[in-house]
């Protein structure tokens, strides 16, 4: 089936009213559920060919991310779905108010190489859930991912309903040309910008999901040891190639030389002294970011990793000690495998460090002292973070997921990905036992009574 024809089914399916039925989409995404578990193998196979991802990380980022979407989606959609009542206004009185949650329609998903399998199917299923049909175009770099996330979509539902695109800009650029009801995306700040012009045309709600340059801050106050194993496994999870993984330090002079050491540390005791033996440690996904990430240590201070295999696209951990602030490190976001480490002694520097970036995805401090951490939260924008650890702000599905500024719009997990792929429609049910006559014409001197009313009853 062409692109055209599957486009032109997904109107009918929507105005066919079948996927706004609970019992159908809990159904489907129960099958959802079923397929992914059934081929659990080759999920597993699928990101080791594309990207050496180990079967541990595939699970926890991926498999078990998508299948916990599920289940949660299962247990709470009824819920998720009924009208909302709110507290009437008094000047609408007597009324019942309710948010309505309304399916936006035809959907297209457009997911990266990164996560390929977890950011195709978590804003699918949020967008199946809210009522919609799905187009999904995801990552042309993982072709053995693409391939398996097509197959299984197949097998499950009706290309009405959800559908799979392969193929790369020529394929994303027709399908953004197309008028959509809601389009949400994942990928680059470059891309997400091309992006955002396509879907002004139509004025469609879009949902950015981007990137950015992540800043960890270390302080003296810290226990070297435990933020060092923080660290090394939110940095080096996927080789890097996380949106939310520290993309560089500000530590504390004071503790750097330790801290360094402690980092070494635990990288070898994740990966060993040659991680490229490790079956944990993940491949830089091709030829074109690995030539990128090597133009980031080209004349910088590498004190740690630095090893290339051009062959098996691999890049070992590395460390870089002191980047020139406008060296290719430190211009863009990194998305691979390479720390800089930048000390300071006076928060100043941090502060001018961080306003030379754009608002970051997210951001984390490593500190014991509360009233530091919570000035960090208070006086810079960014999308999330922790305070202490990295990364796992991701995983509570109670938090909104979402960038700010040149890191995204808009936000998805748990129930936020419901609301985001769902028009809130409010209604007021007027009764019609009374009728004050307050607001009608003429108005003679009902200014002061509309002044008092106004404020006293809000
Ligand atoms: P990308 O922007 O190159 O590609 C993303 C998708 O857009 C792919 O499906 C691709 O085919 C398509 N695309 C590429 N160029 C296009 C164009 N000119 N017109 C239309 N479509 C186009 O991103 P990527 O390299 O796949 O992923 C890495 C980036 O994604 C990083 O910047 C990372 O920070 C970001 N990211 C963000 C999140 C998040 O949740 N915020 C998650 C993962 C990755």
């Amino acid at each position: 089936m062409n692109i055209d024809s599957i486009v032109e089914n997904q109107k009918l399916f929507f105005q066919s009213k079948a996927t706004r039925n609970i019992s159908f989409i809990k159904h489907q995404l129960g099958k959802l559920k079923n397929e992914i578990v059934g081929k659990e193998k080759s999920i597993y196979e699928a990101l080791y060919a594309d990207l050496k991802k180990s079967n541990f990380e595939t699970y926890l980022c991926e498999i078990g991310f998508v299948t916990a979407e599920i289940d949660r989606t299962l247990k709470n959609l009824e819920q998720w779905t009924k009208p909302k009542r709110v507290r009437a206004s008094i000047l609408n009185f007597p009324s019942k108010d309710y948010i309505y949650s309304e399916p936006y329609g035809n959907t297209l998903v457009i997911s990266p190489w990164n996560y390929p399998f977890q950011l195709s199917f978590a804003p699918a299923i949020a967008a199946i859930a809210a009522g919609n049909t799905v187009l999904l175009k995801p990552s042309e770099h993982t072709p053995n991912t693409s391939k398996l996330i097509h197959d299984l979509v197949k097998n499950v539902f009706e290309a009405g309903h959800f559908a799979v695109v392969e193929g790369g800009v020529s394929v994303s650029t027709d399908l953004l040309n197309k008028k959509w009801d809601y389009v949400f995306f994942t990928g680059s700040v470059e891309v997400g910008k091309i992006v955002a012009q396509k879907t002004a045309k139509y004025l469609t709600p879009t949902t950015l999901e981007l990137g950015g340059k992540n800043p960890c801050i270390i302080d003296d106050s810290v226990n070297t040891k435990l933020v060092a194993k923080r660290i090394v496994w939110g940095k080096f999870i996927n080789a890097g190639q996380t949106c939310i993984a520290p993309d560089y330090l500000l530590v504390h002079s004071a503790i750097k030389k330790q801290l360094i050491l402690d980092i070494k540390n635990e990288i070898i005791a994740a990966y060993g002294v040659n991680p490229e033996n490790s079956l944990d440690y993940t491949r830089i996904i091709n030829k074109k970011h690995l030539k990128r990430l090597k133009l980031m240590l080209e004349g910088s201070e590498i004190i740690f990793g630095g090893k290339v295999n051009e062959k098996d696209c691999y890049l070992s951990p590395t460390l870089i000690d002191e980047p020139n602030p406008d060296s290719e490190v430190m211009k863009t976001e990194i998305f691979g495998p390479i720390l800089p480490i930048i000390s300071y002694d006076d928060e100043e520097k941090i502060k001018d460090i961080l306003h030379r970036h754009e608002k970051p995805l997210s951001l984390y401090v490593f500190s014991n002292n509360t009233k530091k951490s919570k000035y960090y939260i208070n006086n810079f924008s960014f999308g999330g973070g922790c305070i202490n650890d990295t990364i796992i702000q991701f995983g509570n599905h109670r938090l909104p997921f979402g960038g700010v500024g040149e890191s995204g719009i808009g936000a998805y997990h748990g129930k936020f990905g419901f609301d985001t792929f769902s028009h809130k429609k409010s209604i007021v049910f007027k009764a019609n036992w009374l009728d004050i006559p307050l607001r009608y014409a003429p108005f003679n001197n009902k200014l002061k009574l509309l002044k008092k009313l106004l404020h006293r009853l809000i």
